[in-house]
Protein backbone atom coordinates (compact mmCIF):
# COMPACT_ATOMS: atom_id res chain seq x y z
CA UNK A 1 0.00 0.00 0.00
CA UNK A 2 1.20 3.57 -1.05
CA UNK A 3 1.24 6.10 1.90
CA UNK A 4 1.89 10.31 1.76
CA UNK A 5 3.74 10.64 4.70
CA UNK A 6 3.93 13.95 6.08
CA UNK A 7 7.78 13.55 7.05
CA UNK A 8 9.05 12.66 3.59
CA UNK A 9 6.28 14.83 1.75
CA UNK A 10 6.09 11.85 -0.49
CA UNK A 11 3.62 8.80 -1.32
CA UNK A 12 5.54 6.01 -0.14
CA UNK A 13 5.06 2.00 0.38
CA UNK A 14 3.87 1.70 3.68
CA UNK A 15 6.56 -0.93 5.21
CA UNK A 16 6.01 -2.06 8.74
CA UNK A 17 9.16 -2.87 10.66
CA UNK A 18 8.53 -5.84 11.46
CA UNK A 19 7.12 -8.42 8.77
CA UNK A 20 2.90 -8.58 9.49
CA UNK A 21 2.74 -6.52 12.13
CA UNK A 22 2.09 -2.55 12.63
CA UNK A 23 2.13 -0.39 15.79
CA UNK A 24 -0.12 2.45 15.13
CA UNK A 25 -0.59 5.11 17.50
CA UNK A 26 -3.38 8.12 17.38
CA UNK A 27 -3.70 11.04 19.39
CA UNK A 28 -6.53 11.36 20.98
CA UNK A 29 -9.48 13.56 22.01
CA UNK A 30 -9.28 16.09 24.64
CA UNK A 31 -12.24 15.48 26.76
CA UNK A 32 -13.40 19.07 27.94
CA UNK A 33 -16.37 18.77 25.54
CA UNK A 34 -18.21 16.48 22.99
CA UNK A 35 -16.58 15.81 19.67
CA UNK A 36 -16.94 17.97 16.97
CA UNK A 37 -17.55 16.68 13.51
CA UNK A 38 -14.52 17.77 12.16
CA UNK A 39 -12.76 15.43 15.37
CA UNK A 40 -14.33 12.66 14.35
CA UNK A 41 -13.67 13.05 10.35
CA UNK A 42 -10.05 12.46 11.47
CA UNK A 43 -11.15 9.70 13.67
CA UNK A 44 -13.47 7.89 10.77
CA UNK A 45 -10.39 7.79 8.12
CA UNK A 46 -8.00 6.26 10.95
CA UNK A 47 -10.34 3.80 11.45
CA UNK A 48 -10.76 3.53 7.96
CA UNK A 49 -6.81 2.95 7.14
CA UNK A 50 -6.70 0.77 10.61
CA UNK A 51 -9.28 -1.32 8.75
CA UNK A 52 -8.08 -1.38 5.18
CA UNK A 53 -4.32 -2.53 6.95
CA UNK A 54 -6.50 -5.56 8.67
CA UNK A 55 -8.09 -6.18 5.38
CA UNK A 56 -4.97 -6.92 4.07
CA UNK A 57 -3.44 -9.09 6.38
CA UNK A 58 -1.44 -7.03 9.02
CA UNK A 59 -1.78 -7.79 12.61
CA UNK A 60 -2.43 -4.02 13.57
CA UNK A 61 -2.21 -2.78 17.34
CA UNK A 62 -3.29 0.45 17.89
CA UNK A 63 -3.00 2.36 20.62
CA UNK A 64 -5.05 6.06 21.67
CA UNK A 65 -4.30 8.50 24.76
CA UNK A 66 -7.26 10.37 26.27
CA UNK A 67 -6.16 13.55 27.02
CA UNK A 68 -7.70 14.32 30.11
CA UNK A 69 -4.63 16.56 32.01
CA UNK A 70 -2.22 19.09 30.53
CA UNK A 71 -3.83 20.33 26.78
CA UNK A 72 -3.55 24.21 27.42
CA UNK A 73 -5.06 26.39 24.81
CA UNK A 74 -1.51 27.13 23.97
CA UNK A 75 0.94 25.85 23.79
CA UNK A 76 3.58 27.55 26.26
CA UNK A 77 2.65 28.65 29.63
CA UNK A 78 -0.22 31.00 28.29
CA UNK A 79 -3.06 29.66 28.07
CA UNK A 80 -6.15 28.28 30.28
CA UNK A 81 -6.44 24.54 30.62
CA UNK A 82 -9.10 23.06 28.50
CA UNK A 83 -9.99 20.54 31.30
CA UNK A 84 -10.46 23.36 33.81
CA UNK A 85 -12.78 25.68 31.55
CA UNK A 86 -14.77 22.53 31.00
CA UNK A 87 -15.31 21.62 34.78
CA UNK A 88 -15.97 25.72 35.75
CA UNK A 89 -18.46 25.87 32.66
CA UNK A 90 -20.39 22.98 33.92
CA UNK A 91 -19.93 22.99 37.28
CA UNK A 92 -17.93 19.49 38.07
CA UNK A 93 -14.53 18.22 39.25
CA UNK A 94 -11.95 17.84 35.79
CA UNK A 95 -12.22 14.16 36.73
CA UNK A 96 -15.98 14.01 35.92
CA UNK A 97 -15.50 16.28 33.09
CA UNK A 98 -13.15 13.72 31.65
CA UNK A 99 -15.43 10.41 32.64
CA UNK A 100 -18.99 12.17 30.87
CA UNK A 101 -17.06 12.90 27.95
CA UNK A 102 -14.73 10.20 27.55
CA UNK A 103 -18.12 8.33 27.51
CA UNK A 104 -19.66 10.71 24.81
CA UNK A 105 -16.79 10.18 22.39
CA UNK A 106 -16.94 6.68 22.45
CA UNK A 107 -20.82 6.59 21.89
CA UNK A 108 -20.26 8.98 18.61
CA UNK A 109 -17.40 6.72 17.60
CA UNK A 110 -19.97 3.42 18.08
CA UNK A 111 -22.45 4.98 16.32
CA UNK A 112 -20.04 5.54 13.21
CA UNK A 113 -19.06 2.35 13.23
CA UNK A 114 -15.49 3.50 14.85
CA UNK A 115 -14.34 0.88 16.05
CA UNK A 116 -12.13 1.43 19.44
CA UNK A 117 -8.54 1.01 19.62
CA UNK A 118 -6.89 -1.92 21.20
CA UNK A 119 -5.57 -0.12 23.78
CA UNK A 120 -7.15 3.50 25.07
CA UNK A 121 -4.90 5.31 27.76
CA UNK A 122 -6.03 8.12 30.01
CA UNK A 123 -2.99 10.81 30.38
CA UNK A 124 -4.20 10.82 33.99
CA UNK A 125 -2.75 7.03 34.64
CA UNK A 126 0.76 7.46 33.31
CA UNK A 127 2.08 10.22 34.97
CA UNK A 128 4.92 8.54 36.74
CA UNK A 129 6.04 7.61 32.89
CA UNK A 130 6.17 11.31 32.29
CA UNK A 131 8.10 12.18 35.16
CA UNK A 132 10.85 9.46 34.59
CA UNK A 133 11.21 10.19 30.60
CA UNK A 134 11.26 14.11 31.95
CA UNK A 135 13.78 13.47 33.98
CA UNK A 136 15.78 11.17 31.41
CA UNK A 137 15.81 14.42 28.99
CA UNK A 138 17.33 16.54 31.91
CA UNK A 139 20.20 14.35 32.66
CA UNK A 140 20.71 13.95 28.89
CA UNK A 141 20.91 17.90 28.64
CA UNK A 142 17.77 18.02 26.36
CA UNK A 143 15.62 19.82 29.42
CA UNK A 144 15.82 22.77 31.34
CA UNK A 145 14.71 24.27 34.63
CA UNK A 146 13.25 27.67 34.30
CA UNK A 147 10.59 29.52 36.36
CA UNK A 148 9.69 26.55 37.98
CA UNK A 149 8.71 24.79 34.59
CA UNK A 150 10.73 22.07 32.89
CA UNK A 151 11.24 22.75 29.25
CA UNK A 152 12.41 20.95 26.42
CA UNK A 153 15.45 22.59 24.91
CA UNK A 154 15.07 22.64 20.91
CA UNK A 155 18.41 23.89 20.38
CA UNK A 156 19.95 21.06 21.00
CA UNK A 157 18.57 18.92 18.17
CA UNK A 158 20.10 18.88 14.43
CA UNK A 159 16.61 19.37 13.34
CA UNK A 160 13.54 20.25 15.10
CA UNK A 161 11.21 21.36 12.20
CA UNK A 162 10.89 18.00 10.61
CA UNK A 163 7.58 18.63 8.88
CA UNK A 164 8.94 21.73 7.24
CA UNK A 165 6.14 23.46 6.83
CA UNK A 166 6.84 25.83 9.85
CA UNK A 167 9.91 27.94 10.69
CA UNK A 168 11.03 29.89 13.40
CA UNK A 169 10.05 33.36 12.26
CA UNK A 170 6.23 31.56 12.38
CA UNK A 171 6.74 31.39 16.55
CA UNK A 172 6.92 35.02 16.68
CA UNK A 173 4.95 36.67 18.90
CA UNK A 174 1.69 37.66 16.69
CA UNK A 175 2.49 35.61 13.72
CA UNK A 176 1.15 32.63 14.65
CA UNK A 177 -2.26 32.12 16.43
CA UNK A 178 -1.99 31.35 20.36
CA UNK A 179 1.91 32.06 20.19
CA UNK A 180 2.60 34.50 23.54
CA UNK A 181 5.69 35.60 25.18
CA UNK A 182 7.11 33.17 27.65
CA UNK A 183 9.89 34.75 29.34
CA UNK A 184 11.21 31.52 30.76
CA UNK A 185 12.01 29.80 27.38
CA UNK A 186 15.78 30.08 26.15
CA UNK A 187 14.73 29.28 22.52
CA UNK A 188 11.29 30.01 21.03
CA UNK A 189 10.47 26.89 20.06
CA UNK A 190 10.59 25.57 23.76
CA UNK A 191 7.97 23.58 24.97
CA UNK A 192 6.50 23.08 28.69
CA UNK A 193 7.17 18.93 29.52
CA UNK A 194 6.25 19.33 33.51
CA UNK A 195 4.37 22.80 34.94
CA UNK A 196 4.84 23.35 38.92
CA UNK A 197 4.06 27.33 38.06
CA UNK A 198 1.66 29.03 35.85
CA UNK A 199 0.84 32.47 35.20
CA UNK A 200 -2.71 31.31 34.46
CA UNK A 201 -5.10 29.65 36.41
CA UNK A 202 -4.17 26.36 38.05
CA UNK A 203 -4.80 22.90 37.46
CA UNK A 204 -7.20 21.03 39.98
CA UNK A 205 -5.19 17.57 39.18
CA UNK A 206 -1.72 17.89 40.34
CA UNK A 207 0.82 15.55 41.06
CA UNK A 208 4.17 15.06 43.53
CA UNK A 209 7.95 15.61 41.05
CA UNK A 210 11.27 15.72 42.01
CA UNK A 211 10.58 19.69 40.62
CA UNK A 212 7.74 20.23 43.27
CA UNK A 213 4.28 19.87 42.77
CA UNK A 214 2.47 20.11 39.04
CA UNK A 215 1.22 18.64 36.08
CA UNK A 216 2.74 17.10 32.87
CA UNK A 217 2.89 19.31 29.51
CA UNK A 218 0.00 17.50 27.06
CA UNK A 219 2.88 16.84 24.04
CA UNK A 220 4.80 14.24 26.38
CA UNK A 221 1.83 12.08 27.22
CA UNK A 222 1.49 10.75 23.57
CA UNK A 223 5.22 9.90 23.50
CA UNK A 224 5.21 7.88 26.81
CA UNK A 225 1.58 6.04 26.22
CA UNK A 226 2.99 5.06 22.92
CA UNK A 227 6.23 3.76 24.13
CA UNK A 228 4.86 2.10 26.89
CA UNK A 229 2.36 -0.06 24.53
CA UNK A 230 4.44 -0.09 21.36
CA UNK A 231 7.56 -0.16 22.59
CA UNK A 232 10.71 1.89 21.52
CA UNK A 233 9.76 2.03 17.38
CA UNK A 234 6.52 2.83 16.20
CA UNK A 235 5.27 2.16 12.40
CA UNK A 236 2.72 4.96 12.45
CA UNK A 237 1.02 7.65 13.76
CA UNK A 238 -2.12 9.53 13.15
CA UNK A 239 -3.62 12.81 13.73
CA UNK A 240 -5.45 15.53 12.26
CA UNK A 241 -3.45 17.62 10.37
CA UNK A 242 -3.62 21.10 13.34
CA UNK A 243 -1.16 18.32 15.05
CA UNK A 244 1.78 18.27 13.17
CA UNK A 245 3.12 21.34 14.87
CA UNK A 246 3.61 21.57 17.62
CA UNK A 247 2.30 18.57 18.65
CA UNK A 248 3.41 15.99 16.35
CA UNK A 249 7.09 18.18 16.07
CA UNK A 250 7.24 17.92 19.87
CA UNK A 251 6.36 14.08 19.92
CA UNK A 252 9.43 13.20 17.81
CA UNK A 253 11.83 15.85 19.40
CA UNK A 254 11.37 14.55 22.75
CA UNK A 255 10.83 10.94 21.44
CA UNK A 256 14.07 10.61 19.16
CA UNK A 257 15.97 12.90 22.40
CA UNK A 258 14.75 9.74 24.86
CA UNK A 259 15.42 6.88 22.81
CA UNK A 260 18.87 8.26 21.35
CA UNK A 261 17.65 6.88 17.14
CA UNK A 262 14.73 7.36 15.14
CA UNK A 263 11.09 6.47 16.44
CA UNK A 264 8.28 6.76 13.47
CA UNK A 265 8.59 6.06 10.06
CA UNK A 266 5.28 7.00 9.27
CA UNK A 267 3.18 10.38 9.71
CA UNK A 268 -0.62 10.63 8.45
CA UNK A 269 -2.42 13.40 8.65
CA UNK A 270 -6.16 14.18 8.00
CA UNK A 271 -6.43 17.09 6.53
CA UNK A 272 -9.66 19.40 8.32
CA UNK A 273 -13.37 19.65 7.96
CA UNK A 274 -14.37 22.73 7.67
CA UNK A 275 -17.63 24.77 7.65
CA UNK A 276 -19.01 27.40 4.79
CA UNK A 277 -17.78 30.31 7.09
CA UNK A 278 -14.27 28.47 8.02
CA UNK A 279 -12.54 26.53 10.76
CA UNK A 280 -15.09 24.11 12.80
CA UNK A 281 -15.11 25.70 16.40
CA UNK A 282 -17.18 24.59 19.26
CA UNK A 283 -17.53 27.90 20.58
CA UNK A 284 -18.25 29.59 17.82
CA UNK A 285 -21.44 29.22 15.05
CA UNK A 286 -23.18 26.41 15.08
CA UNK A 287 -21.74 23.22 17.30
CA UNK A 288 -21.93 20.73 15.12
CA UNK A 289 -22.02 17.28 17.02
CA UNK A 290 -23.38 13.61 15.99
CA UNK A 291 -26.08 14.28 18.22
CA UNK A 292 -26.84 17.45 16.21
CA UNK A 293 -27.02 15.82 12.84
CA UNK A 294 -29.19 12.50 14.55
CA UNK A 295 -31.49 15.53 15.99
CA UNK A 296 -31.39 16.73 12.65
CA UNK A 297 -32.75 13.77 11.30
CA UNK A 298 -29.40 12.59 9.61
CA UNK A 299 -28.26 8.65 10.23
CA UNK A 300 -24.56 9.07 11.28
CA UNK A 301 -23.33 6.42 9.21
CA UNK A 302 -24.48 9.02 5.83
CA UNK A 303 -21.73 11.37 7.72
CA UNK A 304 -19.45 8.37 7.34
CA UNK A 305 -20.36 7.89 3.96
CA UNK A 306 -19.80 11.76 3.72
CA UNK A 307 -16.50 11.99 4.46
CA UNK A 308 -15.14 8.57 2.68
CA UNK A 309 -16.90 9.92 -0.10
CA UNK A 310 -13.75 12.58 -0.42
CA UNK A 311 -9.92 12.30 -0.10
CA UNK A 312 -8.51 12.61 3.73
CA UNK A 313 -5.30 14.93 2.36
CA UNK A 314 -7.84 17.42 1.10
CA UNK A 315 -9.98 19.79 3.16
CA UNK A 316 -14.07 18.98 2.91
CA UNK A 317 -16.58 21.65 3.55
CA UNK A 318 -19.61 20.67 5.36
CA UNK A 319 -23.02 21.73 4.87
CA UNK A 320 -26.15 20.68 5.00
CA UNK A 321 -26.49 20.62 1.20
CA UNK A 322 -23.76 18.54 1.13
CA UNK A 323 -24.61 16.07 3.53
CA UNK A 324 -27.97 16.14 2.29
CA UNK A 325 -26.43 15.15 -1.14
CA UNK A 326 -24.59 12.32 0.57
CA UNK A 327 -27.70 11.02 2.61
CA UNK A 328 -29.40 10.73 -1.00
CA UNK A 329 -26.61 8.52 -2.36
CA UNK A 330 -26.46 6.47 0.81
CA UNK A 331 -30.36 5.84 0.65
CA UNK A 332 -30.11 4.81 -3.31
CA UNK A 333 -26.87 2.58 -2.68
CA UNK A 334 -28.75 0.61 0.18
CA UNK A 335 -32.19 0.43 -1.67
CA UNK A 336 -30.07 -1.23 -4.49
CA UNK A 337 -28.50 -3.21 -2.42
CA UNK A 338 -31.84 -4.72 -0.55
CA UNK A 339 -32.79 -5.72 -3.77
CA UNK A 340 -30.55 -7.57 -5.00
CA UNK A 341 -31.79 -11.33 -4.97
CA UNK A 342 -29.42 -14.14 -3.42
CA UNK A 343 -28.55 -16.48 -5.89
CA UNK A 344 -26.01 -17.90 -8.10
CA UNK A 345 -23.17 -19.40 -7.52
CA UNK A 346 -20.09 -16.71 -6.76
CA UNK A 347 -18.70 -15.66 -9.78
CA UNK A 348 -14.91 -16.15 -8.54
CA UNK A 349 -13.07 -14.18 -11.69
CA UNK A 350 -15.30 -11.15 -11.31
CA UNK A 351 -15.61 -11.61 -7.84
CA UNK A 352 -11.59 -11.19 -7.85
CA UNK A 353 -11.53 -8.14 -10.54
CA UNK A 354 -13.43 -6.30 -8.04
CA UNK A 355 -11.76 -6.85 -5.12
CA UNK A 356 -8.41 -5.97 -7.36
CA UNK A 357 -10.01 -2.55 -8.18
CA UNK A 358 -10.81 -1.95 -4.49
CA UNK A 359 -7.60 -2.85 -3.28
CA UNK A 360 -6.45 -0.95 -6.01
CA UNK A 361 -8.28 2.43 -5.03
CA UNK A 362 -7.07 1.67 -1.34
CA UNK A 363 -3.69 1.09 -1.95
CA UNK A 364 -3.16 4.47 -3.49
CA UNK A 365 -3.12 6.57 -0.66
CA UNK A 366 -5.92 5.47 0.66
CA UNK A 367 -8.56 6.54 -1.97
CA UNK A 368 -11.64 6.01 0.02
CA UNK A 369 -14.09 8.01 -3.20
CA UNK A 370 -12.53 5.74 -5.51
CA UNK A 371 -13.33 2.36 -3.49
CA UNK A 372 -17.03 3.90 -3.04
CA UNK A 373 -16.94 4.16 -6.94
CA UNK A 374 -15.63 0.29 -6.77
CA UNK A 375 -18.92 -0.17 -4.86
CA UNK A 376 -21.01 1.29 -7.98
CA UNK A 377 -19.33 -1.15 -10.07
CA UNK A 378 -20.29 -3.95 -8.18
CA UNK A 379 -23.86 -3.01 -8.64
CA UNK A 380 -23.53 -2.79 -12.48
CA UNK A 381 -21.49 -5.83 -12.56
CA UNK A 382 -23.68 -9.35 -14.58
CA UNK A 383 -22.15 -11.36 -11.72
CA UNK A 384 -24.87 -13.44 -9.68
CA UNK A 385 -26.79 -11.97 -6.50
CA UNK A 386 -24.58 -13.81 -4.51
CA UNK A 387 -20.96 -12.64 -5.90
CA UNK A 388 -22.43 -9.03 -5.54
CA UNK A 389 -23.32 -9.50 -1.77
CA UNK A 390 -19.98 -11.04 -0.90
CA UNK A 391 -18.62 -7.96 -2.46
CA UNK A 392 -20.15 -5.33 -0.88
CA UNK A 393 -19.84 -7.41 2.78
CA UNK A 394 -15.98 -7.95 2.47
CA UNK A 395 -15.87 -3.94 1.55
CA UNK A 396 -17.50 -2.60 3.69
CA UNK A 397 -15.50 -4.85 6.66
CA UNK A 398 -13.31 -1.38 5.64
CA UNK A 399 -15.44 1.18 4.86
CA UNK A 400 -18.16 0.13 7.92
CA UNK A 401 -21.34 2.40 6.48
CA UNK A 402 -23.37 -0.80 7.35
CA UNK A 403 -24.83 -1.72 4.25
CA UNK A 404 -25.69 -5.42 4.52
CA UNK A 405 -27.62 -4.21 7.93
CA UNK A 406 -29.09 -1.54 6.05
CA UNK A 407 -30.03 -2.95 3.52
CA UNK A 408 -31.42 -5.78 5.70
CA UNK A 409 -33.80 -3.27 7.49
CA UNK A 410 -35.34 -2.21 4.29
CA UNK A 411 -35.81 -5.41 2.56
CA UNK A 412 -39.28 -5.90 1.22
CA UNK A 413 -40.45 -2.61 1.98
CA UNK A 414 -38.57 -1.22 -0.67
CA UNK A 415 -40.69 1.77 -2.30
CA UNK A 416 -38.85 2.30 -5.74
CA UNK A 417 -37.17 5.28 -4.75
CA UNK A 418 -34.41 4.68 -6.98
CA UNK A 419 -36.50 5.99 -9.46
CA UNK A 420 -37.16 9.40 -8.06
CA UNK A 421 -35.15 12.09 -9.19
CA UNK A 422 -32.18 13.43 -6.83
CA UNK A 423 -34.06 17.10 -6.54
CA UNK A 424 -36.86 15.29 -4.83
CA UNK A 425 -34.66 12.43 -2.56
CA UNK A 426 -33.40 15.74 -1.56
CA UNK A 427 -36.30 17.55 -0.77
CA UNK A 428 -37.90 14.37 1.13
CA UNK A 429 -34.78 14.28 3.31
CA UNK A 430 -34.88 17.97 3.87
CA UNK A 431 -38.73 17.34 5.03
CA UNK A 432 -37.85 14.40 7.08
CA UNK A 433 -35.32 16.47 9.01
CA UNK A 434 -37.99 19.13 9.47
CA UNK A 435 -40.42 16.90 10.56
CA UNK A 436 -38.11 15.34 13.19
CA UNK A 437 -37.33 19.09 14.11
CA UNK A 438 -40.93 19.57 14.58
CA UNK A 439 -40.81 22.22 11.77
CA UNK A 440 -44.09 21.20 10.75
CA UNK A 441 -44.60 24.44 8.94
CA UNK A 442 -41.28 23.85 7.40
CA UNK A 443 -42.59 20.31 6.46
CA UNK A 444 -45.74 21.37 4.85
CA UNK A 445 -43.81 23.54 2.63
CA UNK A 446 -41.20 21.08 1.30
CA UNK A 447 -44.17 18.67 0.72
CA UNK A 448 -46.30 21.53 -1.26
CA UNK A 449 -43.67 21.74 -3.45
CA UNK A 450 -42.33 18.29 -3.93
CA UNK A 451 -46.26 17.91 -5.03
CA UNK A 452 -45.89 20.93 -7.32
CA UNK A 453 -42.63 19.10 -8.59
CA UNK A 454 -45.52 16.39 -9.88
CA UNK A 455 -44.85 13.78 -6.79
CA UNK A 456 -47.04 12.64 -3.90
CA UNK A 457 -45.29 11.78 -0.33
CA UNK A 458 -46.91 10.20 2.20
CA UNK A 459 -46.25 8.32 5.61
CA UNK A 460 -46.96 5.05 5.80
CA UNK A 461 -46.94 2.85 8.62
CA UNK A 462 -43.76 1.23 6.51
CA UNK A 463 -42.05 4.93 6.48
CA UNK A 464 -42.09 7.53 3.94
CA UNK A 465 -43.78 6.63 0.46
CA UNK A 466 -43.47 8.34 -2.79
CA UNK A 467 -45.23 8.07 -5.95
CA UNK A 468 -45.27 9.87 -9.35
CA UNK A 469 -48.40 11.63 -9.93
CA UNK A 470 -50.47 9.69 -12.35
P1 LIG B 1 -8.65 17.47 20.13
O1 LIG B 1 -9.80 16.80 20.86
O2 LIG B 1 -8.79 18.95 20.01
O3 LIG B 1 -7.32 17.07 20.73
O4 LIG B 1 -8.69 16.91 18.63
C1 LIG B 1 -8.92 15.60 18.31
C2 LIG B 1 -8.49 15.29 16.88
O5 LIG B 1 -9.28 16.00 15.93
C3 LIG B 1 -7.04 15.66 16.57
O6 LIG B 1 -6.47 14.62 15.80
C4 LIG B 1 -7.17 16.93 15.76
O7 LIG B 1 -6.08 17.11 14.92
C5 LIG B 1 -8.44 16.64 14.97
N1 LIG B 1 -9.17 17.83 14.47
C6 LIG B 1 -9.39 19.01 15.09
N2 LIG B 1 -10.15 19.84 14.33
C7 LIG B 1 -10.43 19.15 13.18
C8 LIG B 1 -11.17 19.44 11.98
N3 LIG B 1 -11.83 20.60 11.82
N4 LIG B 1 -11.23 18.50 11.00
C9 LIG B 1 -10.58 17.31 11.16
N5 LIG B 1 -9.88 16.98 12.26
C10 LIG B 1 -9.79 17.87 13.27
ZN1 LIG C 1 -0.91 13.25 20.51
Amino acid sequence: MKLFNSLTHDKQEFIPRTEGKVSMYTCGPTVYHYAHIGNLRSYIMEDVLEKYLRFTGLDVTRVMNITDVGHLTSDGDTGDDKMLKGARREHKTVMEIAKFYTDAFFADCKKLNIKTPDVVEPATSCIDEFIRVTASLIEKGYAYEAGGNIYFDTSKLEKYYVFGDVSEEDLEVGVREGVEEDGNKRNKADFVLWFTKSKFDDQELKWESPWGIGYPGWHIECSCISMKHLGEYLDLHCGGIDNAFPHHTNEIAQSEAYLGHEWCNYWFHVHHLNTTGGKMSKSKGEFLTVSLLEEKGYDPLVYRMFCLSSHYRRSLVFSYENLDNAAVAYKKLVSKIARINAEGEIDKKEYDRLIQCFTDAMDNDLNTAQAITVLYDVLKSEASGNTKLALIKEFDKVLSIGLIEAAAKLGAESDGSEDIPAEIAQLIEQRKAARKAKDFALADSIRDKISELGYIVEETRQGTKVTKKA
